[in-house]
């Protein structure tokens, strides 16, 4: 589960993690408000930041929400100093409207909630990255003086300049391969005693918190040598999500895409793709083998979907519903293994969606396993116009088959 800027900062300050102070507004009433209390506490400097989950911000184009051709302002996230009333006028533009930059496609997202923090006045801008490096099986720290910039830049062109350190689970982030980051950013004095508690605190935040990715890009030496967290990207591990509960509430479903939340809710494991072949299956394993064979057929899943090894005839039912809400699908693959879930079920969930859903497009079915025969005799008999499959192969070739007829 993704955060938004101000969502991660909130929590890694609780790790001790030097963040600027600010306020997340959703309307520009409370504008005014969250100015004057930043101001009550000394702060005389201000940036305004949208929120969205995607990165590039600064870079991006806000375009009109009612006229998307109409650019509204170039940047997404701007500096203003002490200039308030430019602030207010920024925030303006932001709100309600669509904020375009490189990670979002071209149909951008829109501005809901908008941060209106500290502005800062710093010497460097630095990389620090934290995730977990499934080859070797640790997490990883990147560090790099090229910061501020895209890291994927940095890394095609210049990888010699990321830092790299893994963290051994047993041993945690020792003083060592803090103070090897440390160096490798160049940093002296003060600077370096402050990055060695910075690392210390956001590697412990990482791993309290259960994220799989903190990014914090860039990482700011002050003009007093403190260094601070400018931006703040973390990504939750959605399988820790039951034992943090305050994180679970922060999620944003205005950032997911609908499919996958409706999905979400019914516990479909689904993912939306760009082609056109619905598929629902049982098992992530054989969901995954699926999609190489209508690939190999010739053809494009549309989507990832696992019903799961308990399928019942209403999951299946919901599945139909989320895969036809996709108008890109043009023919769908039922391809079921009968272990925990019998085949008869499933049948009867396809009968039933088939009842309640009006299905426009040809459906291949392949059920195998558990009470197969059952299944099939009942599908036939049900007078639906389904396209039978023996083998899996046979099933992504006739479901190719029928989006060319
Ligand atoms: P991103 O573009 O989505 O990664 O958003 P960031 O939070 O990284 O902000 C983009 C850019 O805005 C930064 O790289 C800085 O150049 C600038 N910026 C953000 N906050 C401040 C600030 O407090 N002071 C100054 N001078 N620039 C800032
Ligand atoms: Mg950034």
């Amino acid at each position: 589960m993704k955060l938004h800027e101000y969502q991660a900062k909130s929590l890694l300050k609780k790790f001790g993690v030097t963040v600027q102070d600010g306020h997340a507004l959703n309307d520009l009433r409370y504008f005014d408000d969250a100015v004057n209390d930043l101001m009550k506490r000394g702060i005389s400097e201000f940036v305004v930041k949208s929120q969205i989950h995607a990165g590039g911000r600064g870079k991006g184009v806000i375009y009109n929400q009612h006229n998307p051709n109409e650019i509204v302002v170039e940047g997404g996230v701007k500096y203003f100093g002490s200039d308030v009333k430019g602030a207010k006028e920024y925030a303006s533009k932001l709100l309600g409207n669509i904020l375009v930059t490189h990670q979002t496609g071209p149909e951008g997202k829109q501005v809901r909630t908008i941060y209106v923090t500290e502005g800062l006045n710093y010497k460097k801008e630095l990389y620090l990255g934290i995730l977990l490096d499934r080859e070797k099986s640790k997490n990883v720290i990147m560090a790099s003086t090229e910061g501020g910039v895209e890291i994927e830049k940095v890394a095609e062109e210049t990888p010699d300049k990321i830092i790299k350190v893994w963290i051994d689970p047993e041993v945690g982030l020792s003083g060592y391969k803090s103070r090897e980051l440390g160096y490798g950013l160049g940093l002296e004095g003060n600077a370096f005693k402050d990055f060695i508690k910075f690392i210390n605190n956001l590697y412990r935040a990482y791993e309290e918190l259960d994220a799989s990715l903190i990014e914090v890009n860039p990482l700011v030496i002050s003009s007093d040598d403190k260094i601070i967290a400018l931006d703040a990207k973390v990504t939750i591990d959605d399988n820790s999500l039951f034992r943090h509960k305050d994180i679970a509430e922060m999620r944003d479903t205005n950032e997911e895409d609908p499919l996958e939340v409706e999905a979400s809710k019914s516990n479909l494991n689904y993912i939306k793709l760009d082609g056109n072949v619905g598929c629902m299956v049982n098992g992530a394993g054989l969901a995954m083998a699926s999609m190489d064979l209508i690939k190999l057929a010739g053809g494009e899943p549309a989507n990832f979907l696992d019903v799961g090894g308990t399928a019942s005839a209403e999951t299946v039912e919901n599945g139909f519903r989320i895969i036809l809400s996709d108008p890109n699908v043009k023919a769908i693959l039922i391809n079921i293994f009968g272990g925990i879930v019998r085949c008869d079920r499933v049948a009867q969930g396809v009968i039933q969606a088939a009842k309640n859903i009006n299905i426009q497009v040809p459906v291949v079915v392949r059920l195998q396993g558990t009470n197969s025969v059952e299944a099939r005799k009942m599908l036939d008999e049900s007078g639906l116009k389904l396209i039978p499959a023996d083998t899996l192969q046979d099933a992504a070739q006739k479901v190719t088959e029928a989006i060319a007829a």
